[in-house]
């Protein structure tokens, strides 16, 4: 028997260490930075988390030029760390959930936003929103061994040579390992699954030409221009 279609392509980082780490699933945690949850009009003190998730093929891996995608006439950027997972299960405690975590990078979850705004206005999934073509730029991923855990490093954004995001990890709202703990309780975690873990306030949009800078201490920056 012979594949009737070509297989897809499987997705991978570069790891530092030089070597490849293929990606599963993409989780994606909403407004976990305070000051971001008020921006977009949420009170973030009386809100559990909640996840999203995006294609494993909407990610585009390093540096280079990404589609200023189609419906949308206000993208947005959003800078996040990333966590890449080394081993998974399910009601994963928050005390164990670091011993699964392979390593980190810097990503941007790309966001067609007035897409997303009509499909919270409706009470409509995020997808047109958020699971866009090429919407997840992440540059090399980065392992614990060689980094450790960055509960504490500065991540800021620039377009253009202009700051737009510029916050530290340590204002994240729920934490690395509660974030894997509680997606645990919902799903079977696994290798190859990433984490998305937010952004901070200062989200907004880019057109055509705009160049997109984003940095964490301790990771490779991540340089994407929108085409
Ligand atoms: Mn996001």
């Amino acid at each position: 028997m012979t594949n009737v279609v070509p297989v897809s392509q499987p997705v991978s980082l570069p790891t530092s260490d030089g070597n490849e780490y293929p990606v599963r699933r993409i989780y994606l945690i909403g407004r976990n930075y305070e000051a971001h949850a008020r921006e977009m009009g949420h009170d973030p003190n009386r809100e559990a988390p909640f996840f999203f998730t995006k294609w494993p093929n909407t990610i585009v891996v390093g540096d280079g030029k990404i589609a200023y995608p189609p419906m949308t006439k206000n993208y947005h950027f959003e800078a996040e760390l990333v966590v890449a997972l080394s081993a998974g299960g399910t009601n994963i405690a928050v005390s164990d959930a670091l011993d699964l975590v392979y390593g980190y990078a810097v990503g941007l979850d790309m966001t067609r936003r007035d897409l997303q705004k009509i499909a919270k206005e409706a009470g409509r999934p995020w997808d047109y929103g958020k699971n866009v073509d090429e919407s997840s730029p992440i540059s090399m991923l980065h392992p614990v061994s060689e980094i450790g855990h960055p509960g504490k490093a500065a991540m800021w954004l620039d377009v253009n040579g202009s700051r737009k995001q510029d916050t530290n990890l340590d204002q994240m709202i729920w934490s690395v390992p509660e974030m894997i703990s509680i997606l645990s309780e919902h799903y079977t975690m696994a290798p190859g699954d990433l984490i998305f873990t937010g952004t901070p306030a200062g989200v907004g949009p880019v057109v055509p030409g705009d160049n997109i800078a984003v940095h964490i201490d301790g990771l490779t920056d991540l340089n994407v221009e929108i085409v």
